[in-house]
């Protein structure tokens, strides 16, 4: 005698019958009233199964030719020293960078990034808008050493100001927009004549896109691209990258010691977008959302609501993060990286800048 109600005596007759008698396949699935999309006719593992299978259904892949390598270059110095916060990066000389915008190449990754330190720093940053200056010459290096590279102008003066904001400072105290798009023109056209492929404006300032065009469209660029910093973010993520290009700010006084009067609150989405699709208006060619890892819902909403390319910025602080665990022994840097990577491409970045560029197409060619 079992212990267990007789279920039968709670059920109407014809249900109860199918507890009892065996029935055949297509018997049974009548009475299932499965939904269309549920187990245990649908099961995700199928498809799972093996790496053949899973190669198959593999709905993005990274390849070199996602990634832009950034680079650093200090003027006046002989050698090229490792950045602290960064390990494996390094402050290049303006002779040492060569090699290395070779080697990227030599790995199939198509573009590069040049970042200045600068030696001769001002309120406005005049070095960068200088045929002779820091910007020019690394451009003109850069092309020099790997013609078919990208050579990719970034354009902000925080490299090259005193006081280290991306613009010079009005009587408020606060950066002038209009005065730094006005120069913001000239470095564009400086970094056209010195070769750029395509420039980058990142300093957040209204109206920067437009004015570049134009620079550009009237000097006899019109074919150099613009990728816009459309969403950059006032964020604690970019700390490493300061130490690397020397533009930490506090050490003046009277002067802002953030950038939140440019750069993006974290907390705003929606900004975001408007903010990126107004640089689309302004005739923007790509747009770019940075910080990558904590704002890929931003680079998400972006590629639904733009035909654009879009690139992703892993910044200075992901990559140390990551190289950091690694160290500590609690992750492996390639895994970490690569997965990180590949997020960028499953929310709809073209592109992504990353410190790991260079290794990361290695890794991926030797796979
Ligand atoms: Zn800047």
């Amino acid at each position: 005698m079992s212990d267990k109600p007789d279920l039968k005596a709670f059920l109407p007759a014809d249900l109860a019958k199918n507890l009892s008698e065996p029935k055949s396949h297509a018997e049974l699935m009548k009475h299932k009233r499965l939904t269309d999309n549920a187990f245990p006719h649908v099961r995700m593992r199928r498809l799972r199964q093996n790496a053949a299978i899973r190669d198959m259904v593999r709905e993005n892949n990274l390849s070199p030719d996602d990634f832009i390598y950034p680079l650093f270059i200090e003027e006046n110095t002989s050698e090229r020293s490792e950045i602290k916060s960064l390990p494996g990066i390094y402050r290049e000389t303006e002779k040492s960078m060569g090699a290395v915008v070779k080697e990227a190449a030599r790995e199939g990754v198509r573009g590069v990034m040049v970042f200045g330190v600068s030696h001769h720093k001002d309120h406005t940053g005049s070095d960068s808008m200088d045929p002779n200056g820091l910007l020019a010459r690394m451009i003109d290096r850069a092309k020099q050493a790997s013609p078919e590279t990208a050579v990719i102008a970034d354009l902000c003066f925080c490299e090259y100001t005193d006081h280290g904001h991306c613009g010079p400072i009005n009587e408020r105290g606060d950066v002038d927009n209009d005065k730094t798009i006005e120069n913001i023109a000239m470095q564009a056209e400086v970094a056209a004549e010195a070769g750029a492929d395509i420039v980058a404006p990142s300093g957040m300032m209204d109206g920067q896109v437009s004015v570049i065009r134009h620079a550009l469209d009237v000097t006899g660029f019109t074919h150099i691209p613009v990728m816009a910093y459309a969403a950059k973010f006032a964020s604690n993520f970019y700390g490493p990258f300061r130490d690397a290009a020397g533009c930490s700010l506090g050490h003046v006084e009277n002067v802002p010691k953030h950038r939140k009067t440019y750069q993006m609150d974290p907390a705003n989405g929606r900004e975001a977008i408007r903010d990126a699709l107004m640089d689309e208006a302004e005739g923007a060619d790509i747009l770019m959302v940075k910080p990558g890892m904590a704002y890929l819902d931003i680079l998400k909403e972006l590629r639904q609501k733009t035909d654009l390319p879009l690139a992703a910025y892993q910044v200075s602080g992901e990559y140390a993060m990551m190289k950091f665990a690694a160290q500590a022994g609690a992750l492996n840097f390639q895994d970490v990286m690569l997965e990180s990577l590949m997020a960028f491409k499953r929310a709809g970045a073209d592109m992504v800048l990353s410190y790991s560029a260079i290794e990361a197409a290695r890794w991926i060619k030797n796979a």
